[in-house]
């Protein structure tokens, strides 16, 4: 998942982005409000990490505001605030969670999926598609009851498309989910390359070709 780190403790910051990001998420952090907030209007991002004593506003008057704005983006506090009365206002202020410093990348990482289920509407850890399974924790893939092996993007494209099963994602949208700003710009043909590996690995028909807009989760039944 495309994840959204807003932490003014630069080493901190760093350090959950480089955690989550050997876990197979594209992560970005910002430092201050204004940033994040641009942030948010340039990239389909999948869930905020957010930090409380931020220079400017502080990390709750942001959090009211964009629940103001209408933006439903799941956001787990991140914070060294640990009173009853603060978590209550966090989570009255919209946040899905409330966590308190200092915390491991592996707890924030499970914390995360557990916020991203809900917010998908799924119960179940491990995510089904017909013939197909997936569970985000383990990451592994089986299809008809055969793991399959696929590599980080590989799961990170797959993880996007079973996240949002009945929609239709341009590559723009696909490639912001797989690639944070960190790095260096992908090849150009590098998200049609994951899509016919995983139509290799999978089966033909998983990932479905929208002609002119892009890609959609496909057929899940298909034999390979
Ligand atoms: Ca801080």
């Amino acid at each position: 998942m495309r994840l959204l780190i807003l932490e003014d403790d630069h080493q901190l910051g760093e350090a959950l982005a480089t955690g989550l990001r050997q876990l197979g998420h594209a992560v970005d952090v910002f430092r201050d409000g204004v940033a994040a907030d641009a942030a948010l209007a340039g990239a389909p991002f999948d869930a905020m990490v957010l930090d409380l004593g931020l220079p400017g506003a502080d990390g709750m008057v942001w959090l009211q505001r964009w629940r103001a704005r209408g933006i439903t983006l799941p956001v787990l506090i991140l914070t060294a605030r640990d009173g009853t009365e603060q978590r209550i206002a966090g989570l009255d202020a919209g946040a899905d969670d409330y966590l308190i410093k200092p915390l491991g990348v592996d707890e924030l990482a499970a914390r995360l999926r557990a916020m991203l289920r809900r917010a998908t509407g799924r119960a179940q850890a491990v995510w089904t598609h017909g013939a197909l399974q997936y569970d985000p924790a383990t990451k592994q893939v089986q299809w008809q009851g055969q793991a399959v092996d696929l590599t980080g993007r590989e799961l990170a494209l797959l993880e996007a498309l079973l996240m949002h099963p009945q929609r239709v994602l341009s590559k723009a949208q696909l490639q912001e989910k797989l690639y944070d700003w960190s790095g260096a710009e992908p090849e150009s043909n590098a998200l049609e390359v994951h899509v016919h590996h995983l139509r290799r690995k999978i089966a033909p028909g998983i990932v479905r070709t929208v002609r002119g807009v892009g890609y959609a989760l496909g057929a899940a039944e298909e034999t390979s």
